[in-house]
């Protein structure tokens, strides 16, 4: 069963969104503003999340920024107002998944999020088909919780190196900036140590996915991209 954080302070929009989707067979946690998705978040382990961006005590845009720092692999669904085209456009580029525009018609919200659901899904939580190639499925991250899987064997990640591959592999087929992977480990870009230390990490990483089928590649100028080892 998904399990699904449904975030949305109008009451009538929320519990209608929660029938429809247990309904539909997910199970729903609801929140009515920012601060308690917060706190719902850090305390339990979701599949996805129905994130509306206005939202009380914690903007949802707020919600989104932190949650895309703790949680980089979780699939996040944005509900903008219809005129919102700025709150789209800062939404997905706050790393939310998808978007649906209020009023929203509910056969399309459910394909929608059954369409995030999958993509996450892939081996590898990646949505590159290229990556969900045999060798890849023996990688599992966890989207929520420091915790990955090689052929069922836990691997031993410190923090920073599970966020690292956590979000290389939520971008799978895509370059990863050295500003992006900062931006997870929530440091400032002036930060010159924690900078530097960005490639020791990433050879770490990269030996402990020796055996994989995946490596990490160096962009020169542009950051990271994780992809499949030459057969
Ligand atoms: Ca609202």
């Amino acid at each position: 069963m998904t399990s699904l954080l449904i975030v949305e302070d109008d009451e009538l929009l929320r519990d209608g969104l929660s029938a429809q989707l247990a309904q539909a067979g997910h199970s729903v946690t609801l929140a009515a503003d920012g601060e308690l998705a917060q706190s719902l978040l850090e305390a339990h382990r979701f599949d996805g999340v129905i994130l509306d961006l206005g939202l009380p005590k914690v903007s949802g845009m707020e919600v989104l920024r932190w949650l895309r720092r703790r949680f980089p692999a979780l699939p996040v669904l944005i509900l903008t107002a219809r005129d919102g085209v700025e709150d789209r456009v800062q939404g997905l580029n706050a790393g939310a998944d998808d978007y649906l525009t209020k009023p929203f018609n509910m056969a399309e919200l459910q394909a929608r999020l059954g369409a995030m659901l999958r993509r996450a899904r892939l081996p590898a939580f990646g949505g590159s088909l290229e990556l969900a190639a045999s060798a890849t499925q023996r990688l599992r991250v966890d989207a929520t919780q420091p915790q990955a899987w090689l052929d069922d064997e836990p691997m031993e990640l410190t923090h920073r190196e599970w966020a690292l591959l956590s979000l290389l592999v939520s971008h799978a087929g895509q370059v990863v900036s050295r500003e992006d992977v900062l931006g997870v480990w929530q440091s400032e870009p002036g930060d010159g140590a924690v900078s530097n230390a960005l490639e020791v990490y990433v050879h770490r990483l990269r030996r402990k996915l020796a055996d994989s089928g995946l490596t990490i590649r160096n962009v020169r100028g542009l950051g990271y991209l994780l992809e499949t080892t030459a057969p």
